[in-house]
């Protein structure tokens, strides 16, 4: 059953398809969506070292014997101390929108559906919940 959100999803991949002119060598598409993700990163590193709206504070991190998987993320961090400027979370967004565009032009130059790959993944999540550490 097609809900809405994989209508969302549908009409991005039809709107990337039609688009696809400068990128329709599978080669072109590969390097962009590598190059897209190197610059998330850099957008996100830039919010610590440029801005300073949030700082990374990273250590080992610590589980009390016997936790139980489910109280596990009680303990763990995700290292960000801080909250994303405006500014920062704006472009981190574009780097992520654009980084999408090109996977979902490699899924659509190998003939992938986008909402067929999500819906699929989550089933899997759903199936395997906490067993898929990753
Ligand atoms: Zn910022």
């Amino acid at each position: 059953m097609k809900t809405r959100n994989d209508e969302v999803i549908g009409l991005f991949q039809d709107k990337v398809t039609e688009l696809l002119l400068r990128h329709r060598s599978i080669l072109d598409s590969l390097s962009k969506h590598a190059e897209s993700s190197a610059r998330v990163n850099r957008s996100i590193t830039k919010t610590v070292t440029s801005c300073g709206c949030i700082s990374i504070n990273a250590c080992r991190q610590q589980l009390p014997p016997e936790v139980s998987l489910e109280s596990c993320r009680d303990y763990l961090s995700s290292h960000i101390e801080g909250e994303l400027c405006e500014h920062c979370k704006e472009v981190i967004e574009e780097e992520i929108g654009n980084h999408l565009f090109y996977l979902v032009a490699i899924c659509s130059l190998l003939g992938f559906r986008l909402e067929d790959i999500l819906n699929g993944e989550h089933e899997r999540l759903n199936a395997l919940g906490f067993f898929r550490l990753s």
